[in-house]
């Protein structure tokens, strides 16, 4: 099965009851039982419940994996792997990594003896030269958040081969239309499916996906150990958004070009990331790896100016400011007063998160609307 059919399909099966097209939402917490163990797959649904179900099968086919786990948000989800290491264990992990990722890292796990390495992930070699006898996990992030670096998966598998280590990547940004990890050697893929999966800025939701039986299997028993688990209602919400995640991405790739073009075509703006540009510094791996270059940009104003910036991104009118990203609506963000506000100037200058920078969610509304509202916000 194809990709753009997968979406609709993939893991998919009609409703048994009454022939339901769209699995229905079972807002249930149990289920009845004949005699004491007499049940029909379900008893609780912590466990297992048949609308969740029906969604993580959907995220292991558009992953081209085996087993799928849903999760309460994508925090949860990377909380659940961390549950996988023990004291003393090590992990190596990106220094522009989702910053709510940091926080798990850095303020809850250290704390129970996890030790964490930040480091560039551009080169592999770079990568091997952390890991040690206590080293577990790489967890990388590309294209990272908000500088639009990119990392090459498939390097990163050697080494994590290489030293019997697993390999985690969060597609959030990429989304398997775009990136399949599972397929570039790594061993867990994860979403915040509240972004481009869910795809309508409505609903909290994470996701992970492994090939693995007994690896699926470790992750299936925290997930219901420790419970962080989605509703029903939440899982159908994304169900029916995976369903139009093709054309969604198409649309946010045509736009994101045209947006990323016209900045970088504009007298006022200093720099444009954005992997699709032959000038991004590494724009071959991401020719290798992606099939197109997404709706994610940030930018930088000549000047530098922190006021110039915070103007710009209160004069947009169909752009949104709002933290966040995926959604069919463009949103902006200023990541130097919002995301980033909490990491001292002199940090997040050295990882590029400027006082001018600007990130862009490009939306599929139509592009000459977004460049208009852009030029007139501008100026
Ligand atoms: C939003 C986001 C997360 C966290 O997901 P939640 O669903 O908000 O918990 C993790 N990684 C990336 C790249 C994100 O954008």
């Amino acid at each position: 099965m194809k990709f753009n059919t997968k979406t609709i399909h993939g893991g998919q099966e009609h409703d048994k009851a009454y022939g339901a097209v769209m699995p229905p939402i079972y807002q249930t917490s149990t289920y009845a039982q004949s005699t004491p163990g007499g049940h029909k797959g379900y008893e609780y649904s912590r466990t297992h419940n048949p609308t969740r179900n029906a969604l993580e099968n959907a995220f292991a086919s558009i992953e081209n994996g085996q087993y799928g786990l849903a999760f309460g948000s994508g925090l949860a989800a990377i909380d659940a792997v961390i549950k996988l290491l023990k004291p003393g264990d090590e992990v190596i992990s990106t220094n522009d990594l989702y910053g709510g990722t940091y926080r798990l890292f850095t303020k809850v796990f250290e704390d129970f003896g996890i030790k964490f390495h930040f480091i560039g992930m551009e080169n592999a070699d770079k990568v091997e030269s952390f890991v040690n006898e206590n080293t577990k996990l790489i967890w990388a992030e590309t294209p990272t958040n908000p500088m639009m670096n990119i990392i090459d998966i498939r390097a990163l598998s050697k080494v994590a081969k290489k030293h019997n280590l697993l390999l985690g990547v969060d597609n959030t940004f990429a989304t398997p239309y775009l990136q399949r990890p599972l397929d570039l050697g790594a061993d867990i893929v994860m979403h915040s499916a509240t972004k481009y999966l869910g795809g309508h800025s409505d609903v909290v939701i994470g996701a992970l996906v492994v090939k693995d039986e007994e690896l699926a299997e470790r992750l299936y028993f925290i997930q219901n150990a420790s419970g962080a688990i989605c509703g029903p209602q939440d899982s159908f919400l994304v169900l029916r958004g995976i369903k139009t995640l093709h054309v969604r991405m198409q649309r946010h790739c045509e736009n994101g070009k045209a947006v990323a073009e016209y900045l970088e075509n504009h007298p006022k703006i200093e720099k444009v990331y954005w992997p699709g540009f032959e000038s991004h510094p590494n724009h071959d791996v991401a020719k290798k790896q992606m099939d197109d270059f997404g709706g994610m940009i940030s930018f930088v104003t000549k000047g530098n100016d922190y006021d110039e910036a915070i103007r710009i991104v209160e004069n947009l009118k169909i752009f949104t400011l709002a933290e966040s990203l995926g959604g069919v609506e463009s949103l902006a963000g200023h990541p130097a007063s919002m995301t980033h506000a909490s990491i001292p100037k002199e940090e997040r200058e050295k990882t590029g998160v400027l006082d001018s920078l600007i990130r862009l969610s490009v939306g599929i509304e139509d592009a000459s609307d977004l460049i208009a509202d852009l030029e007139q916000a501008i100026g």
